[in-house]
């Protein structure tokens, strides 16, 4: 796995060491889990839901550098941003993931998440430490009761 290399960019490294919305937030309206069983990763995921608007997202958990930096870059890409937005932002992460979306391009509102995780999809193992968030986000906006394991995730 030499090129591995490759997934972490500065961008990646950056989120992973100093990981924003780092918190548990006390006004959440939502709370959701996660987990990656074929890394370890979990995250606990707080939404504050205005109407249809996100109006703050924080995150705890434990992982490895990918899940943690993903989360941090999610968290910051989808604040203050409505359902139907965050949606849109979930199946586009998803796409890019599985290598369908060419963040050069193909018109996407991921931003420089577009760029940090535009290879992550040549690395299978991975994919779902990058996916965790998103999924757990997915699941919070549907109102899930049930944690989110990206093992009953895969579609
Ligand atoms: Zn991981």
């Amino acid at each position: 796995m030499d090129n591995l290399k490759e997934l972490y960019t500065e961008v990646i490294t950056f989120h992973n060491k100093k990981p924003r919305n780092f918190r548990r937030l006390e006004s959440a309206t939502r709370e959701q889990e996660g987990y990656n069983p074929l890394c370890g990763d979990q995250i606990t995921l707080y939404l504050e839901m205005d109407g249809e608007t996100i109006r703050d997202i924080a995150f705890q958990g434990d992982g490895c550098s990918i899940s943690r930096a993903a989360a941090s870059m999610m968290t910051s890409a989808v604040k203050g941003r409505n359902r139907a937005e965050a949606e849109e932002m979930f199946s586009e992460f998803h796409r890019l993931a599985k290598g369908e979306l060419d963040p050069d391009t193909q018109p996407h509102h991921l931003g420089h998440v577009a760029t940090a995780f535009s290879n992550v999809h040549k690395y299978p193992a991975r994919v779902k430490c990058a996916s965790l968030a998103w999924h757990t986000l997915h699941a919070a906006l549907e109102g899930s009761d049930e944690a989110v394991s990206t093992e009953r995730e895969e579609r």
